[in-house]
Formats: structure tokens, C-alpha cells, sequence
């Protein structure tokens, strides 16, 4: 027994990427047969809640505040909100042999770059079982690239609000029936791709995620305009940059 009064559990679990306490220590407790109130009721009575956590699941405390972001010193208190959390790839959870996980959501991380699903991130969440395989529409793992590359390039918070008002823009568009594919081919077929691949998405997601390219491409547009004001514009794909006009 630890110091602490807290032995460590017999079957070890993996944290996930950005995967948010409550979500960790329930499936801490499931593997090993634990009931989750009790296991999170011992953690916060303990005074040091990483401690807590590495005495229980014998993980190393200076590491573990790089998967569970909560644990980081000042972190926001309100980033567990439920519109700040997502469920996790559900193919991660799955190869961690735990159950299913929640993670915080993050502008950087709308598709696994493991297993190429899209996830959704902080604006497009989704549900697990609204999750899909991106593999299959090439454009959409292209953008998810480029979408990655910018949030390191620009910074979590700017990248974040900057897609924000591109997605926002798409919204009142769809809300005036200005969607989908604005007579676009590309887009009209990567709609027709999506509803294949994502059967459980609503029609209005679907048609958001179609302009997801253009969304991305749009973004970047906004961050280079506010950041470099004289620059020359740089025209957009897909037409993204009329609806921002018409909307
Ligand atoms: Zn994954």
C-alpha cells in the first residue's frame, strides 16, 4: 500500500490523447472491476489528484499530465464542459481494451491521424457512433492535414476561432438554403461520398463536413488577412468566400 493509502489496480489502462479524468478513471475502474464512483470518490479525497491517479493505475505522475491535459497546472477550470468534451476515436478506445473514452476537444484534432476518423474537434463534434472513415474521400484527409499544419503554424486559440467563424458562415448559409454545393461538383460528389461513409450524420452535418475543404482553405485566408492586413487576398476554393458575402 502507498503512502497515500491507494494500491495500484492489477490490470493497467492507457490514457488517450486529451483524455479528460472522469473519463480515465471510469474506465480505470471497469477494467478492473472497481465500481467508478468509488474509485473517483478515493481520487478526490486525496489532496494531490495526479498523485492519486499514479498511485491507482502505477503510471508515472510526471507523464501523466501530458495525456490527461486536466492535470496540467492552470488549466481551465471550465474545459470540462460538455460542449468542451467528445467521445474519442472510438478505434483508439477500442486498442486500448478499456471501453469507450472521452477526450477534450481540441481545434487540432478533428480526425485521428492514426486511424483516419473523423472526429469532429470543438465545432463539428459528433457522436462515437457518428464517427467515419475518411480514408475513403481523399479531400477530406487532405484538409485534415492542412488542418492540423495550421493549427501548429498559427496556434491553438487563433486557428480555433478563426475556423469558428468559417463554420458559422456555413451555418447561415445553410440556414438560407445557400448549401449544398453552391453548384460545385466537387462538392455535390463529396457530399454523396460523406452520406455513404457517414450514414448516421444529420443532412445538415452533411453538408457542412462537404465544404469541409473550403472551410479549411477559408480559414487559413481570415488568419493571413488579420495577421497581414495589406496582403493581397488570396481567392478561397468552392466559393466559400461569396457566401461569407451573401450571409
Ligand atoms: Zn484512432
Amino acid at each position: 500500500m502507498s503512502a497515500a493509502g491507494l494500491i495500484v489496480l492489477p490490470l493497467p489502462v492507457r490514457p488517450l490523447g486529451g483524455e479528460t479524468v472522469s473519463s480515465y478513471l471510469h474506465r480505470l475502474a471497469m477494467r478492473n472491476g472497481v465500481s467508478p464512483d468509488r474509485l473517483a470518490r478515493m481520487v478526490g479525497a486525496h489532496p494531490d489528484t495526479t498523485e492519486a491517479i499514479a498511485a491507482l493505475s502505477g503510471l508515472d505522475p510526471r507523464t501523466l499530465p501530458s495525456a490527461l491535459p486536466q492535470l496540467r497546472p492552470g488549466f481551465p477550470d471550465d474545459a470540462d464542459r460538455a460542449s468542451r468534451r467528445c467521445p474519442a476515436c472510438t478505434w483508439c478506445a477500442l486498442a486500448a481494451r478499456a471501453g469507450p473514452a472521452t477526450v477534450l476537444a481540441a481545434p487540432d484534432r478533428v480526425v485521428c491521424r492514426r486511424h483516419r476518423r473523423w472526429i469532429g474537434g470543438p465545432v463539428l463534434a459528433c457522436r462515437a457512433d457518428q464517427q467515419f472513415d475518411c480514408a475513403s474521400i481523399p479531400a477530406m484527409m487532405a484538409a485534415g492535414s492542412r488542418h492540423h499544419g495550421l493549427a501548429a503554424q498559427w496556434g491553438l486559440p487563433g486557428y480555433g476561432a478563426a475556423f469558428a467563424e468559417s463554420i458559422h458562415t456555413l451555418g447561415r448559409a445553410q440556414a438560407r438554403g445557400l448549401l449544398v454545393g453552391h453548384g460545385d461538383q466537387a462538392i455535390n460528389d463529396r457530399r454523396r461520398l460523406l452520406a455513404s461513409a457517414a450514414p448516421n450524420l444529420s443532412g445538415t452535418a452533411l453538408d457542412i463536413l462537404a465544404w469541409y475543404p473550403a472551410t479549411v482553405a477559408h480559414t487559413a485566408a481570415i488568419l493571413r488577412r488579420r495577421h497581414s492586413p495589406k496582403a493581397t487576398p488570396t481567392p478561397t476554393r468552392d466559393g466559400l468566400e461569396y457566401l461569407t458575402h451573401v450571409t
